[in-house]
């Protein structure tokens, strides 16, 4: 019963503490470093809020309810997220992941896991070829974004787990781009899915947080493990306004959404325009495989200018749409990946994947759709 995906982010689970007997409507803040002690030997079960509070419990018994996860640990920003995972690996193990990543995670594995003795290989996973190529004896993870980041490229999450089964890896899905409203890869088969809340889920930029489910037990109690010894637990009243942001994540999705369908379509009749990459048009080379493991495309959208002047006078020019990184929040924003969020990206590979000068990428908001559209067209 209830089990609908709009009524998850409004309940969560359903499932109220028996601690929490006043009934209030919005989630309380629990806002204490410690709880005292029942008895001896006895425990409210809460004893340090590094290790676990009420309100981080709540937004995270939601996640799951939302991602079909068997448990999740929030944690203060995606990135804390991604480096607890990491945590999962020793030295001399091998990562493959998607060749866009998340910049942050890139600096991550080239800058700090590499120096950690971990190896990292970049492959185009939407190819089970290429994939298969990259393989190696010591790999131990199948690190994959769908659609990536900036490019927007899809891969076959059903392909990855039958290659993930073969050669005994674990898959991790960074699943932020679509959020649990539009795309659950535990169902597909991932091990572990990962979310920075501070953009679809938390909704309205202002607040940072970081999100990893588990869809297996083994799994869960080892990330719970890393969560609370490693210690970038989410704060609680960064917990609440992430779980007030989810009460309307679903209708900021299809809101969100239906906008980006009508920019995208729109953006591609327009002069100084070249490309648009956006994995809701039929023409997209992702998109029938998204269309098989997502409810829909989001609202991110890359497009490409004729001209580098263009993309420059497109960034200073745009009014209601802010010049600034993050994406998926209520207000649209404008990056420009080669600059904002790909700077740690070697050249020849941003070259080759087509983050280039001319490269914008839009997160559509919830503003009028009309007034987006007279913004970029009077920016142009
Ligand atoms: C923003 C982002 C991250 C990092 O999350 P933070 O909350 O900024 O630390 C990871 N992956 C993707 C796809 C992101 O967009």
């Amino acid at each position: 019963m209830f089990e609908h995906r709009d009524t998850r982010c409004i309940h969560g689970n359903l499932e109220r503490p028996e601690f929490e007997s006043t009934r209030a409507v919005s989630f309380p803040i629990y806002q204490t470093a410690t709880f005292g002690h029942v008895g001896f030997g006895q425990s409210s079960g809460f004893d340090y809020t590094r290790e676990t509070n009420p309100t981080r419990g709540k937004l995270e018994q939601t996640m799951s309810a939302l991602e079909g996860a068997v448990d999740t640990c929030a944690f203060s920003s995606g990135m804390a997220a991604v480096s607890a995972c990491i945590e999962l690996f020793s030295p001399g193990q091998h990562i493959l992941c998607s060749e866009d990543l998340y910049g942050g995670v890139i600096r991550l594995f080239d800058q700090i896991s590499a120096k950690n003795g971990l190896t990292v290989d970049y492959a185009d996973t939407g190819s089970a070829h290429a994939i298969e190529a990259a393989i190696t004896p010591e790999t131990a993870c199948l690190y994959i974004e769908t659609p990536s980041n900036p490019m927007m490229n899809v891969a076959d999450l059903r392909q990855c787990r039958q290659i993930a089964d073969k050669h005994g890896l674990i898959l991790i899905v960074d699943n932020t781009f679509l959020s649990p409203y539009l795309q659950n890869p535990l169902e597909l088969g991932a091990d572990l899915v990962i979310h920075s809340g501070s953009k679809f889920i938390g909704g309205h930029n202002d607040t940072i947080s970081g999100f990893v489910c588990s869809g297996s037990p083994a799994l869960a109690e080892r990330i719970r493990l890393i969560h609370k010894t490693t210690g970038a637990a989410l704060s609680p009243f960064d917990s609440w306004l992430t779980l007030r942001g989810i009460k309307t994540l679903g209708i900021r999705m299809e809101r969100q959404q239906e906008s980006a369908v009508e920019i995208a379509r729109w953006l591609r009749e327009q002069p100084g325009i070249s490309d648009v990459f956006y994995v809701g048009l039929e023409d997209h080379p992702g998109y029938t495989v998204n269309a098989s493991q997502a409810r829909g495309a989001g609202a991110m959208i890359s497009f490409r200018t004729d001209t580098a002047s263009t993309a420059r006078r497109v960034l200073e020019r745009t009014q209601l749409i802010t010049f600034a990184e993050s994406l998926g929040g209520t207000e649209s924003l404008i990056t420009y990946p080669m600059v904002q969020t790909h700077p740690d990206v070697p050249v020849a590979v941003r070259e080759r994947l087509g983050i280039t000068e001319t490269l914008l990428r839009l997160s559509v908001g919830l503003e009028n759709v009309e007034d987006l559209k007279a913004d970029i067209a009077q920016a142009l």
